[in-house]
């Protein structure tokens, strides 16, 4: 007799160097350090090449500040594309890029420079918008590779690089080939503050209140002919609006030529407005039953006058579609120089695009009592001059909806200005864009009527901004005549300047150096030229990014996808698929993704004045940039993301799970070589067999989840299979057959071969969401043929192996619900104390008819699969399955903890049961 063993020696216990502590914040940095070094993303490149093309064309991040939580969520999103497409064989290179020209850069240098900046050229200026530009991408492009984000991080596209800055202006050329570009005085919204025209994109609408105001024109036309009742009244025309500044600037009055007006009573004074808001004006004025004289559509009144309430002009009736009658008096107040209706109200009728306000929002000198007057300033000055005069006939006030700057968040203005604009509707640009919007995959399908609706309301694009941080719109003014140069010979020849010198060319180069030889002006052949001082909105710029597309064999134009934040619905999507569409004759985009903004935890939105602001830095410095990467994975992204610190334990949690899971198949492989003894698929268990079965199911939901994009069903997916097929089943039940089975047994290497398998295949599906931890993993995994040296080399399993027949598929799953009976009735048993571990029980099954077949079937399984010592099956018939829990007979085997009437009974170890017995004798070669 040997002396009492170690048993805990002869078992065959887990062992691997993957820890169980993450510090992920350390090793994160070392495996950036390693892929580096090892030049796996040109690898990667290498081995796709030749395979599918797919392109993900970066929407640049704007190059100031460093990255936030929004920023990182939409980088991770567009790394787990371009990983899963990869993994699915793609090639799909990602080449990220930057938007650095732009009013806030010039704004944030402008204050860096202080008094400094009187003194420096305009290169000097740009050189250091440029110098501020670059600090900004180097923090960012070293914060998107902490993300993990594989991609072409040395050779970015920059908007701000010469050869970038040649696309632009050849997209441009296009433009101004079609005739699409002209300059024109119209009406934009411009920031007094900024002094520079605004994209529809740059603007915030908020609430303000403004002044509301009734005010009555006098009417110098004769109106007594068509309506005698009329006769000896004074007659005038009444007005409301909330721009009393707008006033100075009026010309016209807008009816609307179907509804109905009516010329009432009020005092001894006669009133004309819509006839359906009498009731509302006879309260707000306090009218005294008025009257109704006269009836009429506002179709009469065209081409009638009134007289402005001050100044010595006229003030056309005009009719207008436009005009509605839910608020004010049906008589709209025109001023063709500060409205977009006003504006093509006033083109109909060939009125002036008259404009009295200067860039800095004061009136001109030229406006009577008010010059230099700023319009905010002087609405209660107009006001009180009116209410003298008599003509102001109720002062109050309104809480609106109204345009403000999205940078110095102040009141914008409208103001007709000499801008470039690109014309939606000439050679039908709206209308193919529209038609365009419709064969582009919209994800998700609402974003389709989102961006229609906003590229039918469209204005004309304004292009031009009066700054010098951005890309100079190659046009020239002849200085004889006043004549516009503006051609595509002439912005091709700017644009090939622009490619071998950068933009700052403009500035440095005479209008001769760059103009073609030779060029006279078109209209009196003067070479007395002078250059357009405008930049291009850097929307253009922005939206001309796919220019970088189709340059090299693996990137080619279109793009399969654009993915950003919903807002650019009316920014960067739109002005791409303008340009798209002048530069290209299409949309850049096949599919077009958008995800929403990060919220905390309550819904609100993130700020540092709230003190909810999360940086990603403190998250990536605490847990690990996999903590983020699996919080994108988690949400609907579709919808607004929330972030905080219940969330933030959720995501640990979820992490450890995952990776523990990891860490028990990697613990069980330690002595298994998957080439020598990987078994054949007929030769393994049935419940190897079958959680081989479960795994290519969850693999394929997965696979097909990555290519919908919908990432969080991807973890999710995973997530459950990990927890409740293989945590608190399959892992559960394979413990004692791992550890107690000798080590070279069929049973032992079945669940080894088992575990490699769903172990391969599950770190090659989660790589793109957990590239860190993945790879980690990949390199404890044992050794194999044709194994990549990364995790991210690898392609996606196809799960075409087929491992179970439906028949036998069916069976499992019975017996499953037969286990969790069982397991029902342990659960009781234990709290009543009648057993402590489960396998300290045996359990008796009463079994219906039709439960009985399955039961004998697999009668040997039973035990192990419920983790009890013992199972008997009463040879009687039950009416319905009942389950009893009694203690298992025999004695504790101190190897495995089963017990077995046949302890004490052996030869060599009798204090082993049979099983643990012959493994031992066998180790100890007895
Ligand atoms: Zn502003
Ligand atoms: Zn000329
Ligand atoms: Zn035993």
């Amino acid at each position: 007799m040997p002396d009492k063993l170690d048993y805990k020696s002869t078992l065959s216990l887990p062992r691997t160097s993957f820890s169980m502590k993450a510090s992920l914040a350390q090793k994160e940095p070392e495996f950036l350090k390693k892929w580096e070094a090892t030049g796996l993303y040109a690898k990667i490149l290498e081995k796709r090449k030749g395979g599918p093309k797919f392109v993900l064309h970066d929407g640049p991040p704007y190059a100031n500040g460093r990255i936030h939580l929004g920023t990182a969520l939409n980088k991770i999103l567009k790394d787990f594309i371009v990983k899963s497409k990869t993994m699915e064989g793609y090639s799909a290179p990602y080449l990220p890029g930057w938007d650095c020209h732009g009013l806030p850069i010039e704004i944030k240098v402008d204050q860096l420079l202080g008094e400094k900046k009187k003194d420096l050229g305009i290169i000097a200026f740009r050189e250091e918008c440029e110098k501020y530009a670059l600090k900004f991408i180097a923090i960012q492009r070293q914060e998107f590779r902490r993300l993990g984000v594989f991609g072409e991080w040395d050779a970015p596209y920059l908007t701000m690089s010469p050869e970038y800055e040649g696309d632009v202006l050849r997209c441009l050329a296009a433009f101004v080939r079609s005739g699409n570009v002209y300059k024109g005085l119209r009406p934009v919204h411009w920031c007094p503050h900024c002094q520079t025209a605004l994209a529809e994109a740059e603007i915030e609408y908020r609430d303000r209140t403004s002044p509301s105001i009734y005010v009555k024109f006098p009417l110098i036309s004769d109106l007594t002919g068509k309506f005698p009742a009329l006769r000896g009244r004074k007659i005038f025309i009444l007005i409301w609006t909330t721009t009393p500044w707008t006033l100075p600037a009026n010309l016209a009055i807008a009816f609307h030529p179907e509804h109905e007006y009516a010329a009432f009573t009020a005092g001894e004074e006669v009133f004309i407005a819509a006839k359906r808001l009498l009731p509302i004006i006879a309260e707000e004025l306090r009218l005294d039953e008025p009257r109704i004289l006269a009836e009429f559509p506002g179709r009469e009144l065209e081409g009638l006058k009134a007289r402005h309430p001050w100044i010595d002009r006229q003030s056309l009736l005009v009719l207008a579609d436009y005009v509605t009658l839910e608020d004010g008096t049906g008589a709209v107040h025109t001023a063709p120089g500060h409205g977009h209706e006003d504006y093509l109200t006033g083109l109909a009728y060939h009125l002036d695009i008259y404009t009295p306000v200067d860039g800095e929002g004061r009136f001109i000198p030229q406006v009577e009592r008010y010059g230099g007057m700023n319009v905010f300033a002087a609405n209660p000055v107009i006001t009180a001059d009116m209410k003298k005069d008599g003509s102001l006939l109720k002062e109050g006030q309104i809480s609106h909806s109204y345009p403000h700057c999205w940078r110095c968040k102040n009141p914008v203005i409208f103001r007709a200005t000499s801008q470039w604009f690109i014309s939606m509707d000439k050679n039908g640009l709206r209308r193919r864009a529209l038609d365009e919007i419709k064969r582009v995959r919209w994800i998700p399908p609402w974003g389709e009527e989102r961006i229609a609706n906003m590229m039918t309301a469209r204005p004309d694009w304004c292009i031009s901004r009066q700054r010098k941080w951005g890309v100079p719109i190659p046009a020239f003014e002849c200085r004889d005549c006043g004549a516009i140069l503006a051609s595509e010979e002439i912005t091709l020849h700017v644009a090939e300047i622009f490619s071998r010198e950068g933009s700052n060319a403009w500035y440095n180069r005479s209008p001769e150096e760059l103009l073609p030889a030779g060029t006279k002006c078109s209209q009196c052949g003067g070479q007395r030229l002078e250059k357009e001082s405008n930049i291009l909105d850097v929307w253009f710029e922005s939206g001309a990014s796919h220019a970088v597309l189709g340059k090299r064999s693996d990137l080619p134009w279109p793009a399969d996808i654009y993915i950003e934040g919903t807002d650019q619905y009316r920014g960067w999507f739109n002005s791409s698929l303008i340009v798209g569409l002048g530069a290209k004759s299409g949309s850049p985009y096949r599919t077009c993704i958008t995800h929403g903004f990060v919220l905390d935890e309550q819904g609100r939105a993130m700020s540092k004045s709230l003190g909810n602001f999360i940086e990603p830095e403190e998250i990536i410095s605490r847990h690990g940039a996999e903590i983020l990467r699996l919080w994108v994975a988690m949400l609907n992204y579709k919808e607004d993301a929330r972030f905080g610190n219940e969330i933030l334990e959720r995501l640990v949690d979820a992490y450890r799970k995952v990776r523990n899971t990891w860490r028990f198949m990697l613990g069980n492989l330690y002595d298994f070589c998957p080439d020598s003894e990987r078994m054949k698929g007929e030769d393994l268990l049935l419940l190897d067999r079958w959680i081989l079965n479960r795994t290519a199911a969850v693999g394929k939901r997965i696979l097909k989840a990555y290519g919908e994009f919908e990432y969080h069903i991807v973890f999710h997916s995973l997530f459950s299979f990990f927890t409740v097929d293989l945590s608190a089943f399959y892992l559960d039940i394979l413990k004692d057959r791992l550890y107690c089975s000798a080590k070279g047994s069929g049973l032992r290497k079945s669940a080894q071969t088992a575990l490699f398998e769903i172990l391969k295949s599950t770190l090659v599906l989660m790589a793109p969401i957990l590239p860190f931890t993945a790879e980690e993993a990949w390199e404890c995994l044992p050794a194999f043929a044709g194994k990549e040296e990364s995790v991210h080399l690898e392609f996606f399993p196809s799960f075409e192996e087929k491992w179970l027949d439906p028949e036998t598929e069916e069976e499992m799953r019975r017996l499953i619900d037969l286990r969790e009976a069982v397991l029902k009735e342990l659960e009781k048993a234990r709290e009543e104390k009648r057993i402590g571990n489960s396998l300290e029980a045996e359990v008796r099954l009463l079994l219906p008819a039709d439960k009985r077949d399955l039961a004998e079937k697999y009668r040997e399984e039973l035990s192990s699969l419920f983790i009890v010592s013992s199972v008997l099956i009463d040879p009687e018939d039950a009416s319905e399955l009942r389950v009893e829990v009694g203690r298992a007979p025999g004695g504790k085997c101190p190897r495995c903890w089963n017990y077995s009437p046949e302890v004490g009974s052996g030869r060599d170890f009798p204090e082993l049961c049979p099983r643990c017995e012959d493994v031992v004798r066998a180790m100890k070669n007895v």
